[in-house]
């Protein structure tokens, strides 16, 4: 990459990193000591900046608080055994971002502005990625429209920020998961592929009432006749039915993410027949009774492969296999995990070194 962009440094003198403690970390929490900054006005990215993490003031009328637009990323940076810092397919989320970028009427930002905010950043806070095994640097680019104005249309101006956060491992129990036929999450025609913040915001509601039952998560239905599964929670859902890899097919609706595509190609790699097509609800509830649905697990990048080990549908509650004996998840997840940290050979060029 040419390092042409300006970049201004100002550096905190007030260091939290020795008083972090990354055992149990929360994930989201605890921040770096910088963040990267950039605005655009006047129809181009402009003010390129590195400083400390800290509060941005801003109007109260920014219209992205208002009307939403609002997008984000999450990838993450890896410590390998060298003492190098690799950054996991970050060429994925830039791409991603921009086509998100798009649907929600924002400008989209230059791949040097990216990647050099994202690699300047991580040069800053380079003793923030952890070392522990399981543990990573999260990455958060987010872009929001900041025209103080109440008029409904797209912003002129916008703001794009990328924070930095050390996580450790997520769940670690198998979740129960619900079926759910009456709230969705995304729709055709809408926004559903775009990592923009209403997705989220929609989701809560239907995510709380699914607590109150006892579940854990939540695996979405398509919102015309609730008889395909769409995802998991704000992860990509996968199966294993008679042996095979089966997830929904990417379209307006799903989430292209990259842990997904990820894991498609490592299984394909390993000789696994995969399907990424339309997967009915009642094929999953179906091999759940009769014992062909073997694994069953949501695919994201804050934690990685999370396994499911009830599935709720219709006031029926599904037990599934023992996630002990889930060798195609658990085998590819850990190939997965030996890449990223630079344990395995990186034959897909995967790892950005920054
Ligand atoms: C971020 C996200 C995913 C997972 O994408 P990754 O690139 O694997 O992290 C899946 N579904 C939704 C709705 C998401 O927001």
């Amino acid at each position: 990459m040419i390092d042409t962009l300006q970049i201004k440094i100002t550096k905190n003198s007030n260091s939290r990193l020795a008083e972090t403690e990354f055992k149990d970390i929360p994930f989201g929490k605890i921040f770096t000591d910088h963040m990267f900054v950039a605005d655009f006005e006047d129809g181009e990215w402009k003010n390129f900046e590195i400083l400390p993490y800290g509060p941005i003031p801003m109007s109260p009328a920014i219209s992205a608080l208002h009307y939403g637009q609002a997008i984000f990323e999450g990838m993450k940076a890896y410590r390998l055994p060298s003492g190098e810092i690799s950054i996991f397919r970050a060429d994925k989320n830039f791409e991603r971002f921009n086509i998100s970028a798009d649907r929600m009427a924002m400008p989209t930002i230059p791949e040097e502005i990216f990647m050099q905010g994202i690699a300047t950043l991580i040069n800053m806070d380079r003793d923030w990625v952890p070392t522990q095994e399981n543990y990573a640097l999260y990455l958060r680019p987010v872009m929001f429209a900041t025209d103080d104005s109440l008029g409904v249309r797209a912003s002129s101006n916008y703001k794009f920020v990328v924070l930095a956060s050390p996580t450790g491992p997520y769940y670690t129990k198998a979740l129960k998961v619900k079926i759910e036929t009456k709230y969705t999450r995304a729709n055709e025609g809408g926004v559903g592929y775009a990592k923009t913040a209403g997705n989220y915001a929609r989701s809560l509601y239907p995510f709380a009432q699914a607590q109150k039952e006892g579940f854990d998560q939540l695996i979405w239905t398509d919102s015309a006749t609730h008889s395909f599964v769409e995802e998991s929670g704000a992860a990509n859902v996968m199966f294993v039915l008679d042996g095979k890899l089966i997830t929904a097919a990417v379209g307006e609706t799903i989430l292209n993410g990259v842990t997904r595509d990820t894991i498609i190609a490592l299984a394909k790699d390993k000789g696994i027949t995969v399907e990424e097509r339309k997967v009915t609800v009642a094929e999953i509830i179906a091999g759940a009774k009769n014992g062909t649905l073997t694994e069953a697990f949501a695919v994201g990048t804050a934690a990685t492969v999370t396994q499911i080990g009830e599935i709720g549908y219709e006031g029926e509650l599904y037990q599934l296999s023992d996630s002990s004996t889930r060798t195609i998840s658990t085998g590819i997840a850990k190939e997965l995990n030996e890449i990223r940290n630079g344990l395995a050979a990186d034959k897909f060029g995967w790892n950005w070194i920054v």
